[in-house]
């Protein structure tokens, strides 16, 4: 087991000022892997005041400086893709296929991107008689969560470097190592020291000790929704920019004249896709009441070639979830739903056979579920899927906006112009049609309670910058 004392500040592995530490479990194997520093309040500053230190100076460096930098951060990226994947299958337990191909290559896609927008960006603009600077917005605060424990990070830290920012990490508990690897390609870039801190700590002490830092000018958060409130009161008493990145109910709509076979199949893959870990999953399937029963078994066979297993297996397509906390949530919210009148056409709440050791939950596809059932109205952030129907495009839409949330979506039809006159009605940041791949360049943010602001391309850049006018 690897004992690490340390946190990274100021350019340097430094002991953390507590003694408390985060035991670090495989959840696969519920063994503790590792354990690192529960940051106290004292290192949250001490990395606050590191950062505000480096920020003048990182601040007025050119963009070809940074974009240098960052060039040596994507390389040192492409260089540890094995050791990341490795890392995110040992402490989140996503199958080594999945972390090798999404979690280790998604964040050096985003911040290959990131070097293209830098050496495009025009930082200085002319509106009539002012020249406009897009300026650093200073110490950005980084809180991040464990489901895409590499992605949530590049998406907020090589952005806010490339704006001129500095940065305080502050990692999930539950993910905190392959921040640390991180933290060791980011040390071997070479950056000024202060410019990018790591804390490790427990969100209600370093989190909170960090978004409340006197000196942290904007704090982007990734998590729940009810941290992510939390996280904007403290800020507003601050007067801090906030960027808050929060929960999905996201619902995937079928309309007649689509091809029905294609959409259910994608969607099982989407919610399934790391334990049903992602933020953007299409949780609830809108089929019309005339295709409901085919949607339905289409969806509990391709539900049956989902099998948990170790994550360290080629083969395996599913993991264990995250932790013991969210194994015992995820099984309630199904047995929540079969009280209120769901019925289980795949998985259930019952452990999964042949695994007895780790954080396992059966894929699971519930059908007959109501729009204002408990699994169709809150994020459950497991592999279950709910099928719900419609009567025709109006209650579709009504369904599909009936929740406080609106991150992501799908819309399928027999044209892209149907597909589309229904997603432009829909209160969400982002909806693929017709089965639309993942755009890293495109804005990435949430409607209503899904949050405030966007990551990714040139909106995620402009996050982290301010404009300063001069006038002539
Ligand atoms: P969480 O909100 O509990 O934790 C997220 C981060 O916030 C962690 O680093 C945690 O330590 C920290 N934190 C917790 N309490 C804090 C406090 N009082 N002050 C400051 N920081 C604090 O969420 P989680 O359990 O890590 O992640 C799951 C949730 O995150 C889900 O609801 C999911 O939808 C959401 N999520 C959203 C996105 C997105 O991009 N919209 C992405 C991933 C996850």
């Amino acid at each position: 087991m690897q004992q690490h004392g340390d946190q990274y500040i100021g350019g340097e592995w430094v002991a953390s000022l507590g003694a408390d530490t985060i035991p670090v479990l495989n959840p696969a194997t519920e063994e503790v892997i590792a354990s690192v520093p529960a940051g106290t309040a004292e290192d949250v500053d001490a990395a606050v005041r590191a950062a505000r230190a480096a920020a003048r100076s990182w601040g007025a460096t050119s963009p070809t400086e940074r974009l240098a930098h960052l060039t040596r951060l994507r390389d040192g990226l492409a260089a540890r893709q094995q050791e990341i994947a490795e890392t995110v299958v040992a402490e989140l337990g996503s199958p080594i296929g999945f972390a090798t191909a999404v979690q280790a290559a998604l964040p050096l896609g985003v911040a290959g991107s990131y070097l293209d927008i830098l050496a495009g960006y025009e930082f200085t603009e002319q509106v009539g008689n002012s020249t406009v600077y897009a300026e650093p917005a200073g110490v950005v605060a980084a809180i991040t969560p464990w489901n895409y424990p590499l992605h949530q990070v590049v998406a907020k830290v090589v952005p806010a470097l490339a704006a001129g920012c500095t940065v305080v990490l502050k990692p999930a508990e539950d993910t905190p190592l392959v921040a640390r690897l991180f933290a060791r390609i980011v040390h071997e870039a070479g950056f000024p020291a202060g410019v990018f801190n790591l804390v490790t700590g427990v969100g209600a002490v370093a989190g909170a000790a960090l978004a409340a830092h006197p000196e942290v000018d904007l704090v982007s958060f990734t998590g729940s929704t009810a941290v992510g409130a939390k996280i904007a009161e403290t800020a507003g008493g601050g007067i801090k920019r906030v960027a808050l990145e929060l929960g999905g109910k996201s619902a995937n709509v079928v309309l007649p004249g689509a091809d029905l076979a294609r959409a259910v199949n994608v969607n099982v893959g989407n919610v399934f896709a790391n334990s049903g870990q992602t933020c953007t999953a299409w949780t609830r399937l809108l089929v019309h009441q005339d295709q409901y029963e085919e949607a339905v078994a289409i969806a509990a066979k391709a539900a049956a070639k989902y099998v948990p297993g170790d994550p360290a297996s080629p083969d395996t397509r599913l993991g264990p979830v995250v932790n013991a906390k969210q194994r015992d949530r995820v099984r309630g919210y199904i047995e929540t739903a079969v009280a209120e009148g769901a019925r289980v056409v795949a998985g259930g709440p019952e452990a999964p056979e042949g695994l007895a050791t780790g954080f396992y939950v059966r894929p699971t596809v519930l059908a007959d579920v109501a729009p204002d059932a408990t699994v169709a109205q809150e994020e459950i952030f497991g592999p279950v899927l709910s099928i719900l129907s419609y009567r025709d495009e109006a209650h579709a839409l009504e369904i599909a906006n009936g929740t406080a949330y609106g991150l992501a979506g799908g819309v399928w039809a027999a044209d892209n112009e149907t597909a589309v006159a229904f997603a432009r009605g829909m209160d969400t940041g982002q909806i693929d049609i017709n089965g639309g791949r993942f755009n890293p360049l495109a804005p990435f943010g949430g409607y209503k309670h899904s949050g405030v602001g966007r990551e990714l391309g040139r909106h995620g850049l402009e996050e982290f910058l301010q404009p300063k006018s001069l006038q002539f």
